[in-house]
């Protein structure tokens, strides 16, 4: 294959600029013409066919810092999409025309954590989106091909951002060893709740308890794998011997009074986005019943899994998608679900 072979789809000639979604500071965000860089051999250019907005995008639009990660220039946000391929450097093994998920995550490859297959974990790292690495949401975007996973026909381009979102679902599951007939208490029922919930299910789980303190994401976890759903903002959790607690809320509370419906020597995972220092922490508890509490950031090697997932159905992309925006209205879509909090993913679609 020769480099920058030419899809069907093309015009007949490589874009040498592409549109995209430029935050310049909190709520400054532009679209506007970029260049794109040169192919390299092992690099494709990608058509974005869909995008995700999570809620780290959602915190760099609001705040122009998302933790501890300041925004300090012009960067192109997004880190959830796939499209197709329609250009492909020669030593590339996607050919144009290929349907592809993003791994967002740029490891470095060489250090400790990437050797032992603890990618995500790399300390030097880089990741679409995350400034000052420009992100995803724009039309075109040159990527590595070993960020690239196939999509098979059943999950399309134009909700396959949804995979990511699903890798991290997948990890968290894998971090909290949930076994076949285990119970499971997830604690918040946002996107990453309610595919970790289908997750659980898939894996065996007998019985899958989730709680909010939204009834609508509580009548889609319902729908969508879970056993039981409890509101604890009007309802006391009078649940206990759970064998596995994945706390998916980021909030403190969940989390303390979650590990106390636990059965001894039973594990809860962290994968809602901590505070950096956390009080009230049952640790004697966890202690006197020797409860694992670990923690769970993005994922390695789960896209193939959660692609499979997607494929046969078992988890439902569709589940998540609540609404979709055009790139030209990026910034309508990176509020959506605060003006609208029943939403749960929201996709740009380009
Ligand atoms: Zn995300
Ligand atoms: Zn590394």
């Amino acid at each position: 294959m020769s480099t920058q072979t030419l899809s069907p789809t093309s015009s007949g000639k490589l874009p040498a600029t592409t549109e995209a979604a430029v935050l310049h500071g909190a709520g400054d965000l532009r679209i506007e013409h970029k260049s794109l860089s040169q192919l390299g051999p092992h690099d494709v250019l990608v058509e974005m066919r869909s995008g995700g907005i999570c809620g780290s995008d959602m915190h760099y639009f609001a705040d122009g810092r998302n933790g501890t990660n300041i925004l300090r220039q012009p960067t192109v946000l997004g880190h959830e999409g796939a499209g197709v391929v329609i250009a492909a450097g020669e030593e590339s093994h996607l050919a144009p025309g290929t349907a592809v998920v993003i791994e967002p995550a740029l490891p470095c490859g060489k250090c400790a954590s990437c050797l032992s297959g603890r990618y995500n974990v790399c300390a030097t790292g880089t990741c679409f989106g995350s400034p000052p690495t420009d992100g995803l949401f724009a039309r075109h975007v040159v990527v590595p091909d070993v960020a690239l996973h196939e999509l098979p026909d059943s999950v399309p381009p134009e909700i396959g951002a949804a995979i990511e979102p699903l890798a991290v679902a997948v990890w968290a599951v894998e971090r909290a060893q949930v076994q076949p007939g285990h119970r499971v208490l997830v604690t918040g029922a946002g996107p990453i709740g309610l595919l970790v919930a289908q997750v659980a299910a898939a894996r065996g789980a007998a019985e899958i308890i989730v709680t909010d303190v939204n009834d609508d994401r509580l009548a889609a976890a319902a729908r969508f794998g879970a056993t039981r759903t409890i509101n604890t903002a009007t309802t006391a959790l009078d649940i206990s011997a759970m064998d596995r607690l994945i706390e998916c809320s980021g909030n403190t509370r969940a989390l303390a009074d979650g590990i106390l419906t636990l059965a001894p020597a039973a594990r809860a995972t962290v994968v809602g986005q901590a505070k950096p220092t956390v009080d009230g922490i049952p640790l004697g508890f966890l202690q006197r019943y020797e409860i694992d509490l670990v923690t769970a950031f993005r994922y390695a090697h789960a896209f193939p899994t959660a692609i499979e997932l997607a494929s046969s159905g078992k988890a439902d992309l569709r589940s998540i998608i609540t609404s979709t925006y055009p790139l030209s209205d990026a910034a309508s879509a990176l509020t959506a679900p605060v003006t609208n909090p029943t939403n749960l993913k929201v996709l740009i679609t380009y």
